[in-house]
């Protein structure tokens, strides 16, 4: 399919939101975390089933990144990818980022309770994590709320990296927490 431009006007839940629904340890370790600029929480869950796509080839693939954001005074403070679907069909050139169309029935049932699509991962096999000019253009065409966030990962490596916003902008390693709970 074609993606579409997703963006759209929230308002996000504040961060209090949040801090009531993580496990005692994962909001201890945000609690630690730089809140002077977002922060990046990846559950558990996501993280496995974003790895099982990505570690089983050396070809790029990728998907889609449910979850929510939190936010105050129209920042972005907290964005936290809950859950990753995995595209058969992956391939993203800056103009056009392309996933199979049963991704969507696959997305739609999981949009509720505020869960929204938070952005995007992909792979970089043996390339390193890092966003490419392709991804940055991706990122600002296709998730361009100052929430969207872009997961890259080099799983031949075992690198991660998080961008966030139209600019992607590179969030610290420090800042991004793959949570113990849910
Ligand atoms: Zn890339």
């Amino acid at each position: 399919m074609q993606w579409r431009d997703q963006s759209e006007t929230l308002t996000l839940p504040k961060q209090e939101v949040l801090l009531a629904h993580l496990a005692a340890a994962d909001s201890a370790r945000l609690n630690d975390m730089d809140n002077t600029s977002p922060r990046v929480l990846i559950a558990a869950g996501c993280m496995s089933t974003m790895r099982e796509d990505v570690d089983q080839s050396r070809e790029e693939r990728g998907g889609l990144l449910l979850g929510r954001a939190y936010g105050g005074g129209g920042e972005t403070q907290v964005v936290v990818a809950e859950r990753s679907i995995a595209s058969r069909a992956f391939s993203s050139t800056g103009v056009s980022l392309r996933m199979e169309s049963e991704i969507w029935d696959l997305a739609r049932p999981l949009l509720v309770d505020g869960t929204i699509v938070v952005g995007w991962y992909h792979s970089h096999p043996d390339l390193g994590a890092f966003f490419s000019d392709t991804d940055r253009a991706t990122q600002r065409s296709f998730f361009r709320n100052p929430f969207s966030l872009g997961l890259v990962i080099d799983p031949v490596r075992n690198e991660l990296s998080a961008f966030l916003g139209p600019d992607s902008t590179h969030i610290p390693p420090e800042n991004v927490m793959v949570t113990e709970g849910p």
